[in-house]
């Protein structure tokens, strides 16, 4: 069982990503053979990025990954344009692509009408990328949040394609999407998904914020008029704060509105907060730790590209082999 996943190293990583994503790349990363995880500064490059800040923001975020307990020597740890075969395989898989697919994506739907200047064919292409990334490794299994639900189908699809018109080479990936958590919502408008892209200042909880920063922010989440911590319709404010207190306090949605049956909103925030305060607590503090030693985190990406090239050039030679793309393989 293969396992990849990537996350992008735009700003700092939120709870959103925290629980949808990092945390089952942890529980991943023994289940894996191998586990495969992707720091994806190409996908971070489709909206505007300062060139500076971007090696910057891959030091942090692999400083975040390993202190939330990847171990850079049980998973394949590594940034994504270290492995070249990444884009290589893009143009490959482009051309096997519906132009009509890509313009169904919800994610280019969003993000493209929140660019205030260019919207980059890069932004359009993403989802190729993404497809890429994946297949190159041929993983079974890619734990993504609910938002990545439709990329990893079209992966599937596009993969499916080139078995049929190629012959079986490439694996139908199957996305692992949580069930609890799988689509944290932004604490201020708790319509819309928290996230590095366009979410509020307010209402997105960073991993390594203070517990003073964490606490006000979830005291000050939007909720509903009633009284009633129970999920249900209009109370998506209480439901985002139900699941994700399910999650920091390793219990289940149900237990929650049992727990705090008849408990009022302000009472119920309180343990909110503290729970995540907890649940993020241990991560800064390694993180704090780790991320000084900028050698360290670089000699890890390293090792890590070395051994996804190994995997990712294989796949390379049999794409290229099947598509009838340079000299004959022996
Ligand atoms: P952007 O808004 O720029 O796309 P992002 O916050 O979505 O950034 P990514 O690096 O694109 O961050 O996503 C990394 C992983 O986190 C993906 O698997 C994604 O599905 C998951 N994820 C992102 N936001 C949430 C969320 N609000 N709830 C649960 N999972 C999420
Ligand atoms: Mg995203």
């Amino acid at each position: 069982m293969r396992i990849f996943s990537g996350i992008q190293p735009t700003g700092r990583k939120h709870l959103g990503n925290y629980i949808g994503a990092i945390r089952q790349y942890v529980e991943g990363q023994d289940r894996g053979d191998p586990a495969i995880y992707c720091i994806v500064d190409l996908h971070a490059i489709t909206v505007p990025w300062d060139p500076g800040v971007l090696r910057t923001n891959v030091h942090d975020t692999a400083a975040i990954l390993i202190a939330a307990g990847l171990d850079p020597g049980r998973c394949i740890l590594f940034r994504q344009s270290d492995v070249r075969e990444h884009t290589e395989l893009t143009w490959y898989l482009a051309a096997l692509t519906a132009h009509g697919d890509l313009n169904r994506m919800h994610q280019f739907k969003e993000k493209s009408a929140k660019q205030r200047e260019l919207v980059s064919a890069g932004l359009f292409f993403y989802p190729v990328l993404q497809a890429a990334d994946v297949l190159a490794y041929k993983a079974h299994e890619v734990p993504v949040g609910e938002d990545q639900r439709q990329h990893v189908e079209l992966m599937r699809e596009i993969a499916r394609r080139f078995n049929e018109r190629f012959g079986e080479t490439l694996v139908e990936p199957e996305h692992r999407i949580p069930e609890v958590g799988a689509r944290i919502m932004d604490l201020q408008d708790p319509t819309s998904k928290m996230a590095t892209t366009g979410g509020t200042a307010q209402g997105t909880v960073y991993v390594l914020d203070e517990p003073e920063t964490v606490t006000r922010k979830v005291k000050s989440a939007v909720t509903d008029s009633g009284t009633e911590v129970k999920r249900g319709e209009g109370k998506e404010g209480i439901a985002n704060l139900i699941d994700i207190l399910a999650v920091a306090g390793e219990t289940t949605p149900e237990q929650v509105e049992s727990d705090f049956d008849g408990s009022g909103y302000g009472d119920f925030k309180g343990a909110v907060a503290e729970a995540v305060v907890d649940y993020l607590a241990p991560v800064r503090k390694r993180y704090e730790e780790l991320r000084p030693d900028e050698g360290a985190l670089e000699e890890a990406l390293a090792a890590g590209a070395e051994k996804a090239r190994a995997i990712a050039g294989e796949t390379l030679a049999e794409v290229r082999g099947a598509m009838g793309i340079g000299p004959a393989n022996d």
